[in-house]
């Protein structure tokens, strides 16, 4: 089912295989109908992630891309409404020659030649297929599956389950008949697991492995514990305790190679010292999605709160979250004064943005470490040319069309766009940074690639006013037209981006930006 760690399995496995010198990627299977995840609300199905080509994919992709520690492609998310599409253009242009087309054997093929594009170039592809066995929507994703294994040799394509042992409170006992009838109903589709991963509170005991392996009918070394832990990055640990990439590998027929654990095991132990220590870093997230539940919250920030979490463990600090809902602007300036480090991230629509405004400005005037991202350097624009340019109604178009001052519009060539799907500017390009500036010096280069996903820009015929009063328009476009970053001369760390830098944030590489907000929030704790 979803929420269980799918993606985390998926990428933990792909992990130990690339460890032992193997080139991997991973696959996200969605069995949605979207074609993909750009269009989605964040409450409805977490963050859309941005890969470097400018897809708006699954959140799972972002754990690929920390885990492994490489960039993935649009390519690497695959839906329902991704594969109906090129399966309906080809029936449009006349490929099937008079034939009917069906499900089995057009769609299918169609999946597993995607599949096999996707993984051409690798060693190994990792394919993580969503939903639950049983469900309509991904019977065409399992039947593909069931042929490639049938079509190919037999050791070349392997089986993994995820199942859930739920834990019951009134008799305390892990129970595996869930796991059995998932099994079950997956041999119905015509799959074996050759691996069952089961998902628990607590570790498989030896009982519970050998009832699976039984009633399931798989050696009882290849039902893998999965419990919980407190991050997710000790999850490849956990598997390489019960040598789980070395049996892949041995079912594959493969020599397992070298191995390269070593950078992740030192990373996840910093991580536990930083946890560890006494004084907490307080770091805010200001946003509008707060109110619609915990999880929902933390899903839709997920490459944010990751690259905090990345940076505190180079650090070695510990840090807490704080979620603030800017929906309610007085609450959430009294809040924001207690707090070591301000981020405001991405975000569309008109909800909750005087409330981002005030907090941006309380963040200049008491020197509070702040981070804005996209959104968050659009507002900090609108701060800025309110209270210290004078242009008291300034304001962004996507919040007030009839602004007198527009400094953050849309650009002329995007005015003609009517599409939703598909139509910001989206994925890396390349900015250069000014000389000087604190961004440079964190970056430690002049030309950096940073993703985007927005419609909307600072104005080009508002730049020479904004540069003003310490703000800095610190890099931009190399054709000097769009701003890409600000800060300001005369505050310990004030920057903003109109990039997603949290996508690029990896747990073995984190996010200079991240890392030199967290380093300043910890100063102004000790302070
Ligand atoms: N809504 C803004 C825009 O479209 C910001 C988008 C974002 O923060 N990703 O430009």
């Amino acid at each position: 089912m979803s929420g269980l760690g799918k993606g985390v399995t998926a990428s933990s496995v792909a992990r130990l295989i690339q460890d032992r010198g193997y080139s991997v990627s991973c696959l996200k299977i969605d069995p949605y109908v979207n074609v993909d995840a750009g269009t989605m609300r964040p409450t409805e199905h977490g963050e859309v992630f941005v890969t470097e080509d400018g897809g708006e994919i699954d959140q799972d992709l972002g754990n690929y891309e920390r885990f492994l520690n490489k960039d993935h492609k649009k390519q690497h998310n695959l839906t329902t409404g991704k594969i109906y599409q090129k399966l309906i253009k080809k029936e449009r242009r006349g490929d099937f020659l008079g034939k009917t087309v069906q499900i089995i054997p057009h769609l299918t093929n169609e999946i597993i030649n995607y599949i096999e594009e996707t993984g051409e170039k690798e060693d190994f592809l990792v394919i993580e297929i969503g939903g639950t066995v049983g469900d309509y929507e991904n019977i065409p994703f399992l039947e593909a599956a069931r042929q490639m294994r049938l079509e190919n040799n037999p050791k070349d394509v392997i089986y993994v389950h995820v199942t859930y042992l739920p834990i019951l409170k009134a008799i305390g006992e892990q129970k595996t008949k869930p796991t059995q009838h998932s099994v079950k109903e997956l041999r119905a589709q015509g799959i074996i697991p050759d691996f069952i991963i089961g998902r628990s509170e607590q570790p498989l005991d030896k009982p519970r492995k050998e009832k699976i392996a039984l009633f399931c009918d798989a050696e009882p070394n290849k039902i893998i514990s999965a419990p919980n832990v407190d991050n997710i990055y000790k999850i490849p640990g956990k598997f390489k305790q019960q040598e789980l990439g070395k049996k892949i590998l041995n079912q594959a027929d493969v020599e397992p190679e070298e191995n390269g654990f070593q950078t992740w095991r030192e990373m996840v132990q910093k991580m536990e010292r930083a946890k560890r220590k006494q004084e907490e870093v307080k770091i805010a997230l200001v946003g509008k999605y707060i109110s619609s539940g915990d999880f929902s919250v933390r899903d839709s920030y997920i490459s944010i709160t990751e690259a905090i979490k990345h940076a505190a463990g180079e650090l070695e600090t510990n840090y807490s979250i704080e979620w603030i809902d800017s929906t309610n602007p007085e609450k959430a300036k009294k809040e924001v004064e207690k707090m070591d480090a301000v981020i405001i991230p991405g975000g569309f629509g008109t909800s909750g943005i005087e409330g981002k405004i005030e907090t941006i400005k309380k963040c200049r005037e008491d020197n509070i470490p702040f981070l804005g991202l996209c959104l968050g350097l659009q507002l900090a624009i609108v701060e800025h040319a309110r209270n210290q340019v004078g242009l008291k109604k300034a304001h962004s178009t996507e919040i007030n069309e009839e602004t007198p001052h527009p400094v953050i519009d849309l650009l002329e060539e995007q005015r003609e766009i009517e599409k939703k799907g598909n139509t910001m500017r989206l994925g890396a390009y390349s900015a250069v940074l000014k000389e000087g500036t604190k961004t440079r010096e964190l970056y430690g280069k002049e030309k950096i690639k940073e993703r985007h996903r927005h419609r909307y820009e600072v104005n080009p015929k508002y730049h020479e006013k904004l540069e003003k009063e310490s703000l800095v328009l610190s890099g931009k476009s190399p054709d000097g037209k769009l701003v890409e970053f600000i800060e300001r001369k005369d505050h310990p760390y004030f920057i903003a981006t109109q990039a997603h830098p949290e996508f690029k944030s990896r747990p073995e590489e984190p996010h200079p930006l991240f890392k030199g907000l967290v380093e300043q929030g910890k100063k102004r704790r000790e302070e």
